[in-house]
């Protein structure tokens, strides 16, 4: 005799999500349940295309099935399990959020520039969108935009108007936008407050994303006025904060992470950016002090997203406009891409299921 479905939900209903800390059932995950003879196939719906847990959970699913074959007598042979993903919005999105096709806005921060913070937004972009999730990136640094080179969009026409609204550029996998392409490139950019504001917000809102699982915003560094007019405008899942291991980053880094903190923002995380040198021997150079951001991490109580090192392949990729290119050739550094990609998306799903998540508290104009 086969188990039945009631008896292989009673099973699933004994699987914890080790995220969310509730059961498959009740976290309504489980979509398909089939038996062919004695075999058992189960559906279950990720929270993200990019979770870390698939493996984990896959094995406790079969353990679990397996257990209650086991009580009930009961023959089980193969146990398949199949993953889909549906990325959740943290709540119906309120009456005055202007993207509310947008499920979760996702800041990259840093204390200070040239720490890889464009790097880290343009990678996790694409990096998601290579997962299976329909991702955008906005280019918010609108003091120095670097996602035009880094996003190879110099040869590309200015952006199309739609109406009021602009078309974003749909290279790599991605949508973005960036002020860079509606500026000349040798203009310099310089903005009171009030201009900064306008100009974000522009950007941000009259961009027609569409439906976005993800839109990752390229903060300019430092504590400035973009990430308040961001956090006015927009509700934001949560913020990552890159800094490389040196002490002066790491302080630089602290202010960040406490200014999104006083605004209301979840930091998801820490990323180390430049964390050794690794040469084509394999020897390993530390040249800025490999951890550093770890520890300071552990000091702030936040998660460690990971650790990526200097690459010249990387450096390349991001002059060249080729981001794709990081998952080609050096298989490291797409490994490296990936685990902390998966990282955030974790973040991103446990901050957005107990419902942390900042609503704008403030109205712009
Ligand atoms: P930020 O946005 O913090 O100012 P960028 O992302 O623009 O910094 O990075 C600065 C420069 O360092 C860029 O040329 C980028 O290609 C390079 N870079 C960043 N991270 C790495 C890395 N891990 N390995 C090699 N080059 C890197």
């Amino acid at each position: 005799m086969a188990l039945t479905s009631k008896q292989i939900h009673d099973a699933l209903a004994t699987v914890q999500d080790p995220d969310l800390g509730k059961d498959l059932v009740t976290l309504k995950m489980v979509k398909d349940v089939r038996t062919d003879g004695d075999d058992v196939h189960i559906g279950i719906e990720l929270t993200t295309p990019a979770c870390p847990l698939k493996d984990k959970i896959r094995d406790d699913i079969v353990e679990a099935v397996r257990s209650v074959a086991a009580s009930a007598g009961t023959a089980v042979g193969a146990v398949d399990v199949e993953f889909t993903a549906h990325v959740r919005a943290p709540g119906e999105p309120s009456a005055d959020n202007p993207l509310p096709n947008v499920k979760h806005v996702i800041a990259v921060g840093a204390g200070k520039g040239g720490v890889g913070k464009s790097t880290v937004a343009v990678n996790l972009a694409v990096g998601l969108a290579r997962m299976g999730a329909a991702t955008g990136l906005l280019d918010g640094d609108i003091y120095g935009p670097s996602v035009t080179t880094m996003m190879g969009l110099d040869t590309l026409p200015p952006p199309k108007p739609r109406g009021n609204t602009l078309l974003p550029f749909e290279v790599h996998g991605i949508r973005s936008m960036t002020i860079g392409k509606l500026v000349p490139p040798d203009k310099a950019l310089i903005w009171r407050g009030p201009m900064a504001h306008g100009a974000f917000k522009q950007l941000a809102t009259q961009t027609d994303w569409g439906e976005l699982d993800y839109l990752i915003v390229d903060l300019p560094p430092g504590t400035g006025d973009v990430p308040l007019t961001l956090t006015q405008l927009l509700p934001l899942t949560g913020a990552v904060v890159v800094c490389t291991p040196q002490k002066v980053a790491v302080d630089d880094a602290r202010r960040a992470v406490r200014m999104f903190q006083q605004l209301g923002v979840t930091v998801l995380g820490i990323v180390e950016n430049m964390s050794v040198f690794v040469a084509d021997d394999g020897t390993t150079y530390d040249l800025f002090g490999q951890g550093g951001a770890e520890l300071f991490a552990q000091e702030m109580n936040l998660p460690f997203l990971g650790a990526i090192p200097i690459y010249p392949q990387l450096r390349i990729n991001c002059d060249a406009g080729t981001p794709l290119r990081n998952w080609q050739g050096t298989p490291a550094l797409g490994d490296t891409l990936d685990g902390i990609i998966r990282n955030v998306a974790q973040q991103v799903s446990i901050a957005t299921m107990s419902g942390k998540f900042v609503q704008p508290s403030l109205s712009v104009t």
